[in-house]
């Protein structure tokens, strides 16, 4: 997606070797024009596969998911990082190794929202190690529903991420993939290239 290739060169910090920093325009200010044509970009890749509900991890992966729950006419579902005070009933929980904050925590929703029969579609800003990922399609499972698809903003394609996802028989669509964040330039994958 070039528009979000181009955010990137423009506004995106490498931080290190691993790290790609885009807080303004993903994880800390969000951009709605740039959150739309993500939606809909999304909604064209994953269009004609059933899909019910959209599903993401709070708090950075509400901006995308939400503009493609609107362009696919579905509700979207945000799973809790903390435990709430009104969400403490019927929960399924799963458990998430968050490769930025290097902590874990018990990620939960409500059974009310993602019921069997769901087709649910998964979408996260990043894919690294792809814990985040993996955790919310076994969310999925408990609740009995299937996950179809898994969409990520920025996959940094030199991590794991990829790999794991794809072993589970997901789809998975990748709007933009990062090759190397090295020498703290970013390089994108090529996209003529092979990808297993
Ligand atoms: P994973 O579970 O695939 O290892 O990591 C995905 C989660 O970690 C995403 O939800 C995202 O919030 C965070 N994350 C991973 N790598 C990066 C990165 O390079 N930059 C930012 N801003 N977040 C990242």
């Amino acid at each position: 997606m070039e528009a979000l290739k181009q955010k990137i060169i423009d506004e995106g910090k490498v931080l290190s070797n691993t790290v790609l920093k885009v807080d303004s325009f993903v994880n800390h200010q969000m951009d709605p024009i740039l959150m739309k044509q993500i939606g809909e970009e999304f909604a064209e890749r994953f269009k004609g596969m059933g899909i019910t509900k959209v599903l993401t991890i709070e708090s950075s992966g509400i901006g995308p998911a939400l503009m493609t729950a609107l362009e696919m006419g579905v509700p979207m579902i945000f799973a809790r990082k903390r435990k709430s005070l009104t969400l403490t009933e019927g929960l399924i929980t799963s458990t998430v190794r968050s490769f930025t904050k290097q902590e874990t925590n018990e990620v939960t929703i409500s059974r009310d929202f993602i019921t069997e029969g769901d087709n649910v579609l998964i979408i996260d800003d990043f894919l690294a190690v792809g814990q985040a990922a993996l955790g919310l399609i076994d969310i999925v499972k408990q609740a009995g529903a299937n996950p179809v698809g898994v969409g990520i903003v920025i996959e940094k394609s030199f991590q794991d991420g990829h790999k794991t996802v794809k072993e589970t028989g997901v789809k998975l669509e990748s709007l933009a993939k990062i090759a190397s964040l090295e020498g703290g330039k970013v390089q994108f994958v090529n996209e003529g290239d092979q990808q297993s």
